[in-house]
């Protein structure tokens, strides 16, 4: 979803720290890999248009109520639950999503940092809140799969990462040392949770969507593509 917050505008906060104090790097993959337009124009254009033939209103009002529900479930696993939206909105959302999938596109570096991550021997996870459903979607699409030592889907752990016990039931899956650990994440809530937690090293990716205005954190260190973390 996109915010329509006020934009204020915040100094970008440089990342700085030692690679050889990490061991593994966790990525999320919407916003952080993969360009969020695809999410954006699926969710804030395409379920509109279809939504308001089904309904028999105006796409300006389907988008409003959607916008509505959307919120509602902001930060929950239903949020990325396909039979959830499914279900509610009386629309076949896997469906619609396959129909758009030529959308879905991989951030530029991206694959370059993976390589690197690759070289250097760091362990590599990707870590998303995505649906299962939506996961091999946009996995098939885009060919990131094979690059990580394994992928999770917030499901599989029954939390949304933006709660700190997220990263408790984690560990207990992956047996990683937080403090020797790296997360990027377009989302500040998780990278606040993944802090609270004691993760050591926040990344904040401020360019989440090709088509939307970049967006520092003020607090976490922000990148707005990802070969800035690769050593020169
Ligand atoms: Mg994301």
């Amino acid at each position: 979803m996109t915010m329509q917050n006020a934009e204020k505008v915040v100094a970008k906060i440089f990342p700085d720290f030692p690679w050889d104090e990490i061991d593994t790097v966790m990525l999320d993959m919407d916003g952080t890999l993969l360009d969020k337009h695809f999410d954006d124009y699926f969710w804030e254009v395409y379920v509109p248009e279809h939504y308001s033939l089904v309904h028999n209103i105006s796409v300006e009002e389907a988008r409003e109520q959607l916008i509505t529900r959307y919120k509602a479930v902001e930060n929950t696993l239903d949020w990325t639950d396909l039979e959830y939206w499914s279900h509610e909105l009386g629309l076949d959302i896997p469906e619609l999503k396959m129909r758009v999938n030529h959308l879905i596109g991989v951030h530029p570096y991206v694959v370059e940092f993976l390589e690197f991550c690759l070289t250097v021997g760091k362990k590599l996870y990707l870590i998303t809140n995505a649906h299962s459903r939506t996961l091999s979607i946009k996995l098939e699409k885009t060919s990131i799969g094979p690059w990580f030592d394994r992928v999770i889907c917030a499901e599989e752990v029954g939390l949304a990462k933006e709660d700190p016990e997220f990263w408790r039931r984690l560990e207990e899956i992956l047996g990683y040392d937080p403090k020797r650990t790296l997360l990027a994440d377009d989302t500040e809530k998780v990278l606040r949770s993944a802090d609270e937690y004691g993760l050591g090293y926040l990344i904040y990716v401020a360019r989440s969507s090709s088509r939307q205005p970049v967006r520092y954190s003020e607090k976490y260190p922000s990148i707005d593509y990802f070969k800035e973390l690769i050593p020169r």
